[in-house]
């Protein structure tokens, strides 16, 4: 039985990285006339995903609330251009990433939920030692510095959800929207039915912000020497 880890960038950091930064487009906010909520809560990024060919592409570009259905068409249209399954929530970006970073980072870093980065020879040391499902994708973040470090965005789709065992107080999901209101729990478990058995890294489908890693991602990160991620084991049921 593998094991599985919550990843995160550590609470202190020598490094200094610093980005100002947004992908170039993402799925509009969602009003939902069923619970009332508007809500945006997809931080999963696709940055191989190209936007430009759809003729709707400006309606990509302004965040904002949309009515349930325009929101529906606007996700269905994007739906063909990512992975199978994807649960593309309100809020879900696309593209590159484009803005400003400053200062040093590590090479993994892991500080921003909706933007991990990685450096270029770290993904390919992860991948010969066989670290499976990690793909880095160019980024066009602008560096107000001289040598600047050479960044790739890591997409990190959803997979696996929390064990109901550890939100006894979770409410049910809006059957119209979505709609998931819960804190994440002190102690979260995870539900190993639902965890994949293709990639090593991972964000939970009910909680997008959280990374996880199996054994072999952390076993691996640790050999190589790779700075700078904290992990703890999560418990699955
Ligand atoms: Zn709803």
């Amino acid at each position: 039985m593998t094991k599985f880890y919550r990843l995160r960038a550590p609470r202190q950091s020598r490094y200094t990285g610093h980005l100002s930064a947004t992908h170039k487009w993402a799925l509009p906010g969602l009003r939902c006339p069923e619970c009332k909520a508007t809500w945006a809560g997809g931080f999963t990024a696709y940055p191989g995903v190209d936007v430009s060919a759809l003729t709707e592409r400006g309606e990509y570009e302004v965040p904002r609330p949309e009515p349930f259905d325009e929101f529906t068409r606007l996700r269905e249209r994007v739906r063909p251009l990512v992975p199978p399954e994807s649960p593309l929530l309100p809020g879900t970006k696309f593209g590159p990433l484009v803005g400003t970073a400053t200062g040093t980072f590590s090479p993994l870093f892991f500080y921003y939920a909706e933007m991990p980065l990685v450096h270029p020879e770290a993904l390919e040391r992860l991948r010969v030692a066989g670290v499976r499902g990690l793909r880095g994708f160019r980024t066009e973040l602008r560096f107000r510095q001289r040598n600047p470090p050479e960044l790739l965005e890591l997409e990190i789709p959803p997979h696996g959800r929390l064990h109901p065992d550890c939100t006894p107080e979770r409410p049910p999901r809006c059957p119209k929207c979505g709609w998931d209101d819960f804190a994440f729990p002190e102690d979260p478990i995870l539900d190993a039915a639902s965890l994949p058995a293709h990639t090593d890294l991972f964000r939970l489908s009910d909680f997008e912000t959280i990374f996880i890693a199996t054994e072999r991602f952390i076993d691996t990160v640790r050999r190589l020497d790779l700075e700078e991620v904290d992990f703890r084991e999560l418990p699955t049921r």
